[in-house]
This record gives structure tokens, sequence and C-alpha cells, in this order.
């Protein structure tokens, strides 16, 4: 399984956090790199900074089925993995065409592209646990039923069942990861967990009110508290580290297939902010406000994974813990912020 000389594995998405370390994690492998952006102005983002001279990074949106048409047979990738959404679930309810147009209808471009053009192409579909939303069973796997309560579940939804439908009806290759919840440093600082541990970080080293602004457009960290919406939604969270070698794994098997990918274990955003403020010597008293603006319209049930297939077939399973996981991504924050401070100290 480990003799990936010379194989060329394009992916989409290449500037998120997935898009990162699922290409550190290639190139380990000797693979050839070639990451699609939508913005030729987005490699100088900072996840990609460290990458730029090992990956070849071209411009296409997933709404361009002809560009991909053509750096599919530029490119003769033998893997395709298919990373770029609208990824932000809250947000997809303001973005909710946007969201059917990249996340589900993106994906499906993508899929009919290497069809028409390289069908022999192995392919990895980002699949979300947000598939199974309301589901209301106490776990979730495979044969869990489907029911998003937000337009980024129902986008991911038709593309996984697209997906599927390709890989049964075509006989192509496409795996799904159904995908729970995973975090790092590299998630993007509007996504819940990024903005507990800048908030925790920020509050640690005495800033009341921060520079950096949440998707309201105001600082993260106003008077010494950080603004969240249901302290009690309980997710299954993961290391995004991990989570690209699942990835990987399913393209390396002998059929296609789809794996959920979790860690078995919830927490509640409460036992989150717990977590990262413990890190940093603050308990959350005094620093966490319920704002209503942060309730979404629908939650989602628990979200706790049964990855069981993932390990039993794949050999999978996550190597890194949740309280590590949230110390690294405080720990980030502490030092880039100690970082910008003493910057400007300096100048
Ligand atoms: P992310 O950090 O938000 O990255 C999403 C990527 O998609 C970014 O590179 C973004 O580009 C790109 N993108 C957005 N719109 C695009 C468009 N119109 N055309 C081309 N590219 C576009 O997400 P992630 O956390 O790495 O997640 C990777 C995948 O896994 C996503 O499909 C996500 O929905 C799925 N997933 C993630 C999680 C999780 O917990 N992280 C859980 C389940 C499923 P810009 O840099 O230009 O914005």
């Amino acid at each position: 399984m480990d003799s990936a000389k010379n194989k060329t594995a394009l992916i989409t998405g290449i500037t998120g956090q997935d898009g990162s370390y699922l290409a550190e994690f290639l190139l380990g492998k000797s693979y050839r790199v070639v990451g699609l952006c939508r913005h030729r102005s987005a490699m100088k983002v900072k996840n990609l900074n460290h990458l730029v001279d090992k990956v070849e990074v071209v411009e296409c949106d997933l709404s361009n089925s002809s560009l991909m048409m053509d750096l599919i047979r530029r490119y003769q990738p033998d893997e395709i993995y298919n990373l770029a959404s609208q990824s932000f679930p809250g947000e997809s309810w303001h973005k909710a065409i946007e969201t059917g147009e990249i996340t589900g209808l993106g994906a499906h471009r993508l899929f009919e592209a290497v069809r028409q053009t390289k069908p022999d192409c192995r392919v990895f579909q980002a699949s979300s646990s947000e598939i199974f939303g309301a589901a209301g069973e106490r776990s979730q796997n495979e044969r869990t039923q489907y029911k998003p309560v937000n337009p980024y579940g129902a986008a991911k939804l038709y593309a996984h069942s697209i997906a599927r439908m390709y890989a049964e009806s075509l006989d192509m290759f496409i795996a799904r990861g159904i995908l729970f919840n995973h975090e790092s440093p590299r998630r993007g600082i509007h996504f819940l967990t990024q903005k507990v541990a800048y908030g925790a970080a920020c509050i640690s080293l005495g800033i009341k009110n921060s520079l950096t602004l949440n998707e309201q457009g105001e600082p993260i960290v106003a008077d010494g508290k950080i603004s969240l919406g249901n302290l009690d939604a309980r997710r299954d969270w993961g290391f995004a580290g991990d989570y690209v070698e699942a990835m990987w794994l399913m393209l390396q098997q002998d059929k296609p297939d789809e794996f959920v990918i979790g860690t078995g274990q919830s927490h509640t955003v409460r036992e989150f902010c717990s977590t990262a403020f413990g890190s940093v010597g603050l308990t959350t008293k005094d620093h966490l406000r319920v704002d209503q603006r942060f309730l979404r319209p629908a939650e989602a049930s628990p979200m706790i994974a049964d990855a069981s297939k993932a390990k039993d077939i794949l050999g999978w399973t996550p190597k890194t813990s949740f309280t590590a996981m949230v110390e690294m991504m405080v720990n980030y924050h502490v030092l880039t912020l100690r970082d910008e401070m003493s910057g400007k100290l300096k100048r």
C-alpha cells in the first residue's frame, strides 16, 4: 500500500484546513500533488505558505466544468480528493444557494468531469456527519438514516448520493468519507472551536477586545467575553491531521465504499470551552456569553461516530486525543499572539 511513487493526486480545496494536511501527507508518500484553489491570491494563505514550493497550485472554481476537464486531461491524476466546499453549516442558511451550487452541484460537476475525461481515476468525496442531522440515533454509522437540518447537510447529501450512484451504476471509483467534526490550528476562524481557542488565548494574554472579528463583524473577544450559540450542543471532535490518512486509505481499497470517520467520543460545546480555558489556567466563568444570533434555526441531534467499519476494513483509528487537540489549538494562538505583540513592541 505504500508504493505510491510517481502517483499524481489532485486536491480541490487545497487552501482549506484538510487540503493542507492532506498535501503534507501525500508529499510524504512521494505523490506529485496538484492543488486547485478558486482565487490565485489564495495561494498566499497561511495554511499553504510552507508548501508553496512543493505543490503545484492552479486556479479552478468548482463552478467551472470545462476547466476541471482541462485540468484532469493535463495532469492525468491517479487520485482526486474533493475537499472544496462552502463548508460552514451555520453560514449555509445565509449562503443557501451558493452552498447548493458548490457543495452539492460542484461535487457533481467534478464526478462528471472525471467520467468524461479519466473514468479510471479514483475519487474521494468529503461527505459530512451533517447528512445525519436530526436522525436521532445514539451514534451514527453507515446505516443511519439521513435527515439533514441545514442547507449544507442537504447539499452534502446530494453530493454523497450522486457519488454513490456513479460508483454503483457507472462503475467509477468514488469513495465517500462521512467525516465527523475535525479541527486543528488551521481551522477557519469562524468555526466555533477556533473562536473558542482564539478567545481563550486572547483572554489568557490580557486581551479584552480582539482584533480578529467573528462572522458578525464584531471582535471575537469583546469586554473579555466570547459570544457563542448553544453551549449544550454535543459533537464528536477529532484532529484533522488524523482524518486525512483515512481519506487516503479509502482510495487504496479494492472497491469504492463509504466510511464513517470520527472518534466515537462526544463533548458538549461547554466542555470544549472548559478544556480550552483550562489549558491556559482559566475557567470559563465570566468569559462566555450566549448570543441568540449564533443559535441555528434547527439543531442536529448529538453527533457521535460509530467508526467501527473504518477500524475493521481500513485499520484506521484516531491518534490524537480531544484534550491534546484542544491544547494544540489554544497553544497555536498563544504563540501567534505573543509574536504579534512582541513585534508591535519592537516597532
Ligand atoms: P475548509 O477549510 O473550509 O476548506 C474548504 C475549501 O474549499 C477551501 O480551500 C475553499 O477555498 C474551497 N472552496 C470554497 N468554495 C469553492 C469554490 N467555489 N471552488 C473551489 N474551491 C472552493 O474545509 P475543511 O475543514 O478543510 O473541510 C474539507 C472538506 O471536508 C469540505 O468539503 C468540508 O465540507 C468537509 N467536511 C469537513 C468537516 C470538518 O469538521 N472540518 C467535517 C465534515 C466534512 P478558499 O480558501 O478560497 O475559501
